[in-house]
């Protein structure tokens, strides 16, 4: 079994505590695929210290130069797609090809978001008195503080720390405990690629006493996390006793809406795509599928179908297409989600059940008639399960979609211009998907409203989320 280490400070370091946590493959319970660092504030207080002594030096590289060392990171990480992305699939357990599509997100974060460096910029306005200048630079915070998840253990990490670097700011990343080396192998190519000493730093360890430290640190200038809501809210009250800046990118809880006169066809493509990749293990994951009336039942007939040919297994099997859940209590909460609709009188159209693989293996399901007083309906399940309720008025689903204390991403299948337009206006979420079950791209902003989060990834609006708007009034010269 392999022992891995931190990266600290430019140098690669054992476990202050001696302490270590296990890292399991979702396939099989029993693997242990190594064991990392069960890092503490030690450790923390570590990686602060490095990375706050490496924003000096790091924010007078010139920008364009910083670029370049980020590009030199993409560059090897394309050489080594493939095995970062088998590494990735056993980590986390979604299936080799989606494992591959997440490497080359990664990519093409590091790729795009990379080079907004050069392309920070401020105004200057016309003053009212004479020999009186005004304008605004934009400039980097200081050292940053990034937390993220599991389900996207390399995307969610470079969408994070390719424009925190771009712009100037040193990083402290803490990886989700399930999926640590995906990190730690990013932490490799940075050294190859040639980052100064201190300017990335990864822990693994102790969410409760890195995280404290990292929100309470006054040398931390911001904490960018995606996770669930609820860590999201502790995180929060913790940065207020120093006034920290904040991305947030939170649970979601998405709406699915089929209209009558939408392709049925397309909205089934559409529907797998966004209910069923990574298992259903996504932010943006169809939570919820509204189907008109007048068409319900040959799109829950499609649909069922469609679901029913979908192969769970190990995601290294070229057939198979769909992997296991995360851990043991993903697996229990999608188990409570299903057996709590039945319960309120859904029907169970496919799955319901372990898979015949057992362990964190669950079956695709499909549940019609679907009780809105059920669990599912208001909480998010993250598994492979799709609910889905009929109504009949445009405005009727309008107001079951807005229903929910979320606003990530939201997905509607119409062909009618006028219909798209109002309903695009009228659903309260961060990302509308028309016709499409993918929208996310490292180019436009990804993020929510309501409790999904706090400001935005990706794009140059992810970009402006790591500065500060500098304003120099100049006069008597
Ligand atoms: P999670 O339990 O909130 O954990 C996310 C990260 O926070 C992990 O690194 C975790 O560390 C850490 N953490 C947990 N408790 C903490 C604490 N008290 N202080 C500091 N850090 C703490 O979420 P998850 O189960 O990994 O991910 C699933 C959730 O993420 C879902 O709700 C999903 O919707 C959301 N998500 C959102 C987006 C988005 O872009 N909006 C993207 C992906 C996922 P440990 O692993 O060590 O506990």
């Amino acid at each position: 079994m392999e022992t891995y280490r931190n990266y600290i400070g430019g140098q690669w370091v054992e476990s202050a505590s001696g302490r270590f946590m296990p890292n399991t493959t979702p396939a099989n319970r029993d693997d242990i695929i190594g064991q990392v660092p069960l890092s503490t504030k030690e450790e923390a207080l570590a990686a602060v210290a490095s990375a706050h002594e490496a924003f000096e030096s790091w924010r007078a590289v010139p920008a364009p130069k910083r670029g370049d060392i980020v590009l030199r990171a993409w560059r090897i990480m394309e050489e080594r797609k493939d095995a970062i992305g088998r590494m990735l699939s056993r980590e986390e357990g979604k299936i080799l090809p989606e494992a591959l599509g997440e490497v080359q997100k990664t990519l093409n974060c590091l790729e795009y978001l990379g080079g907004e460096g050069r392309r920070m910029s401020g105004v200057s306005r016309e003053s009212e008195l004479s020999r009186n200048y005004a304008y605004t630079r934009k400039v980097p915070l200081g050292a940053v503080g990034l937390i993220t998840p599991w389900n996207f253990p390399s995307s969610m990490i470079t969408r994070k720390c390719a424009p925190a670097l771009a712009v100037g700011c040193p990083v402290v990343i803490k990886p989700a405990s399930q999926t640590p080396l995906s990190a730690l192998a990013l932490a490799v190519l940075a050294e190859e690629a040639g980052f100064p000493r201190g300017v990335i730093n990864v822990i693994t360890g102790s969410a409760n006493e890195i995280g404290k430290e990292l929100t309470t640190n006054p040398l931390v200038r911001k904490i960018s996390f995606t996770g669930s809501t609820e860590v999201g809210k502790v995180l929060l009250s913790q940065c207020s006793s120093t006034v920290k800046k904040v991305s947030m990118e939170l649970g979601g809880h998405a709406p699915f809406i089929v209209f009558d006169d939408a392709d049925i066809d397309e909205a089934v493509v559409g529907a797998m795509q966004s209910k069923f990749r990574n298992t259903g293990q996504t932010c943006v994951c169809a939570n919820r599928l509204f189907v008109h009336e007048k068409i319900y039942e040959e799109f829950v007939k499609k649909f069922s179908y469609a679901v029913s040919e979908i192969k769970v297994g190990d995601g290294f099997d070229k057939d198979v297409t769909s992997g296991p859940l995360i851990d043991e209590n993903s697996f229990e909460k999608v188990e409570e989600h299903v057996q709590d609709a039945i319960k309120n009188g859904a029907k169970l159209e496919v799955g319901g059940h372990q898979h015949k693989l057992g362990g964190n293996f669950y079956q695709p399901t499909v549940l019609s008639n679907v009780n809105i007083k059920s669990k599912i309906t208001h909480e998010e399940t993250f598994g492979p399960v799709a609910p889905i309720y009929k109504f009949s008025s445009d405005e009727e689903v309008i107001k079951m979609a807005n229903d929910t204390p979320y606003g990530l991403a939201s997905y509607f299948y119409s062909r009618d211009i006028g219909r798209i337009w109002k309903v695009a206006e009228a659903l309260e979420y961060g990302i509308v998907g028309v016709n499409t079950g993918l929208p996310s791209k490292a180019e436009i902003p990804f993020g929510g409203v309501k409790e999904s989060g706090l400001g935005r990834e990706g794009s140059k609006y992810g970009v402006d989320d790591f500065l500060e708007i500098k304003y120099v009034n100049i006069a008597g010269i």
